[in-house]
């Protein structure tokens, strides 16, 4: 199975689709029985039978069989957010008492949502690598969360060196997947238990969808869509399922246009006085390319550079200057978009992070990367 047939025909051949070449949306929120004992039966495994939507649709079931496939999974559960899947998957995983290592820079409200976790007697470490791990580790640790790349600076991690390590401790490990898509990484080919997505990045494409989904065994999975999904009530509507389906349809053909972007963008920036520092895992000049080399099989289009300043004002004048650029939050959409964490991100929290004022992170869409170049060049001559 390569990963072109996946995303356009696996599931899609099967009696109920009748042919159609794009699946039909089952709108309907309930399912029902012939009888009160078939009700009862199904009742036995709400992840198994179509019952309610809360739980089962035959749409996200596709998307859901498409997802595990891509990510060599046994099974995939998929949510009405990336959060939503990153909540219910920590949250199936400890216990009060419990506590988690961080490593690496991750999504901000993950962390967010362990500090919330604290209220429940689940506690965290951020590491910043495994010999930290080793002072921080203690007998209640059960996880181990990261991403590869890291967030807003790419770093990258041994992904097999981190779970060789973790399995040796006995930690569950779960990774945040989305910057590289599965079409460029398979962390679970690399010992991961747990990967997740956000849907509404590169998968969706279209910045017309907010989803997520977590991917494992069906051991680690199949108990937190019985429980967590079902409680917490994040389940994705059929009608997104039918986007993420759609979204995937050029998933591939899309990440290779984002990957000849990104670098184009990446190395002209490199080049450019005005920049102080690129973070692309895919540029020569990154310290972990060599292991990217290894572990990835190619790049998305998310980096950011360093401005040669340290004024809030300059920063804001070079996102104003962008012309085709646009100003906005997320990523991964077919548009160019820009950011900088100084206006997004409070001040003591920009510091403790280590993040510089000048840091500002592209989102390089499917515009020609001559046009893009052209647009930060303008930007970039202006401050
Ligand atoms: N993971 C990463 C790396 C993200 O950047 C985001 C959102 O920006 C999320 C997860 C959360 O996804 P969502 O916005 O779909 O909840």
């Amino acid at each position: 199975m390569d990963d072109d047939w996946i995303c356009g025909r696996l599931g899609e051949d099967e009696p109920w689709l009748l042919g159609a070449v794009h699946p039909p949306i089952f709108e309907n929120s309930i399912f029902t029985f012939e009888t009160a004992g078939d009700l009862a039966e199904a009742l036995k495994d709400e992840d198994e039978n179509y019952i309610y939507w809360r739980g089962t649709n035959p749409t996200v079931d596709l998307a859901q069989r498409k997802l595990a496939a891509l990510e060599r999974a046994e099974r995939a559960k998929c949510f009405a957010s990336g959060m939503g899947a990153i909540s219910a998957t920590i949250s199936s995983l400890v216990s009060a008492g419990d506590h988690v290592l961080v490593l690496g820079a991750v999504y901000g409200p993950t962390t967010q949502f362990l500090r919330y976790l604290e209220k429940y007697g689940v506690t965290h470490t951020h590491i910043s690598d495994l010999a930290a791990g080793d002072s921080a580790i203690n007998a209640s640790t059960r996880l181990l969360y990261f991403e590869s790349p890291s967030y807003m600076r790419y770093e990258l991690f041994d992904i097999a060196q981190v779970t060789a390590w973790a399995r040796e401790h006995g930690l569950v490990t779960v990774m945040d997947n989305t910057w590289s898509t599965p079409i460029f990484q398979k962390p679970i080919t690399l010992g991961v238990d747990l990967v997740l997505h956000s849907l509404s990045k590169y998968i969706g494409g279209h910045s017309d969808l907010v989803g997520g989904v977590v991917c494992g065994s069906a051991e680690l999975v199949r108990p937190l869509a019985r429980t967590e999904y079902m409680l917490y009530g994040a389940a994705m509507s059929p009608h997104d399922a039918g986007k993420v389906i759609k979204g995937l349809r050029t998933l591939p053909v899309r990440m290779a246009a984002h990957q000849e972007r990104g670098l184009a963008v990446a190395r002209f920036l490199e080049s450019h006085p005005a920049v102080r520092t690129v973070n692309h895992p895919g540029l020569e000049s990154h310290p972990g390319h060599a292991l990217a080399k290894r572990q990835m099989s190619g790049f998305s289009s998310l980096l950011s550079l360093e401005l040669d300043t340290d004024s809030h004002p300059q920063v804001t004048k070079f996102l104003d200057e962008l012309r085709h650029f646009r100003i906005g939050v997320s990523w991964g959409g077919f548009e160019s978009l820009a950011n900088a964490p100084t206006l997004t991100t409070e001040e003591s929290v920009r510091k403790t992070m280590g993040v510089p004022v000048g840091l500002v992170r592209l989102s390089v869409g499917l515009e020609s990367a001559q046009t893009l170049v052209e647009d930060l060049g303008r930007a970039l001559e202006a401050i």
